[in-house]
């Protein structure tokens, strides 16, 4: 008698798109007759990303870097406009700035589109004046709101999580902002970093408070006000990243250090600041580390009656609470875990094509605050992924 049963070959390994070039892109799609969230076109630049941040999870996932041509990619934005009607085409990619051809594809589109009704965006910049300089020209001398990701205070926490960006790329990039009139600045944070003290807060206030400095002194800037947003989202450990053995701060200890960012940042009155709600962070923690005792609690919280939860109206923390009760959970219990390096995972058996010792490397360079170097064109960090165009 046949059987269907079949087991799986463990562990289960992510499939590559190896050739971008040739793979099949969209170009006419359904288009609604509301304004959507994303009313744009979007070309998709590279897949990947070379430069290893060690809390980003699609910087491991999605490796490696696979770049389209310019050719390719300007075929491609001219069907895609004439075949939507679309009049803003974003240039998306998980660092757009980092596309080696940038410049060109830039220019090369703005060639192709030049008399029509059709705007560019760079969405994802990386802190760096050349960046910020590339989008406020497809702004054409309007307002520019510029998001520059610094993630950490002090220099020391940037090299802990890689990031591989100095004071003085984020303050060039922002005076270079700060330059139009009635520009805005975003700068994104993370809390909760390992190894973050209150030094590393003291820090982000004080490169803040650079910035609205720059800002007041107008260097360069012809009239009108500039403002500043300070957004800050909590740290979420994430699988297949070095910082999944790293737990997440409690939520009191969150809350406090987001009560001191608040009182020393509405000090200047051109910055706002905002944050990521905690219950959600404590809850993406939870989420982004389940296990299969999590499926239960899933269910249960569906049932208690969450729905959206994306929405901050919709989303209830005690209904999840409730649900992870009921199975004898805490959230504190996914949130709060350090496994050594010698536990088994629950992803273990899920494979991005990453070596598990390359992370325990990274976690440990991180503790020690030593950078790895962006992977993209010479250098291999040694990840442990096969077939990589770069090696
Ligand atoms: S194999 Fe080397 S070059 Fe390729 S993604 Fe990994 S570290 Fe980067």
């Amino acid at each position: 008698m046949s059987t269907l049963t079949r087991e799986a070959a463990l562990p289960v390994r992510k499939r590559v798109v190896a050739d971008l070039e040739r793979a099949v892109y969209p170009r006419c799609f359904i288009i609604p007759y509301m304004e959507i969230v994303h009313d744009r076109a979007v070309l998709e630049l590279f897949r990947g990303c070379s430069q290893g941040c060690r809390f980003c999870q699609a910087g491991y996932l999605y490796r490696p870097v696979r770049e389209r041509s310019v050719e390719r990619l300007r075929e491609q934005a001219g069907q895609m406009i004439a075949g939507t009607g679309f009049s803003e085409l974003s240039l998306a990619s998980l660092s757009s700035s980092d596309y080696s051809a940038i410049d060109k594809l830039v220019a090369v589109l703005e060639e192709d589109f030049a008399g029509e009704q059709v705007e560019l965006s760079l969405p994802s910049l990386r802190a760096d004046a050349h960046a910020v300089r590339l989008a406020g020209r497809l702004h054409k001398g309007k307002a520019v709101g510029v998001t520059i990701a610094p993630e950490a205070g002090t220099q020391r926490l940037r090299d802990v999580i890689n990031k591989k960006v100095t004071e003085d790329d984020v303050l060039e990039a922002a005076a270079t902002a700060l330059q139009g009139s009635g520009s805005h600045v975003k700068l994104y944070f993370m809390l909760g970093l390992p190894t973050e003290t209150p030094a590393d807060l003291e820090g982000m206030v004080t490169l803040v408070r650079k910035i609205s400095m720059i800002g007041r002194s107008g260097k360069g800037r012809k009239k009108g006000p500039s403002s500043i947003n300070v957004s800050v989202s909590t740290f979420v450990p994430k699988a297949h990243t070095p910082f999944q053995w790293e737990p997440q701060p409690e939520v009191a200890e969150i809350c406090g250090r987001l009560e001191f960012l608040r009182r020393e940042l509405r000090k200047s009155k051109e910055v706002s600041f905002s944050w990521h709600d905690t219950g959600m962070s404590l809850l993406e923690a939870v989420l982004a580390r389940g296990d299969r005792r999590l499926a239960p609690v899933l269910e249960r919280a569906y049932q208690l009656g969450s729905r959206l939860d994306a929405w901050h109206d919709q989303f209830s923390f005690s209904r999840w609470e409730a649900a992870l009760a009921q199975a004898n959970l805490s959230a504190r219990d996914y949130a709060g875990d350090a496994p050594a390096y010698t536990d088994p995972l629950p992803w273990d058996h899920l494979s991005a094509g990453i070596d598990k010792e390359f992370l325990i490397r990274e976690h440990r360079r991180a503790m020690e605050g030593i950078i790895t170097p962006a992977c993209r064109h010479a250098y291999c960090a040694g990840c442990g992924l096969e077939n990589c165009p770069t090696t």
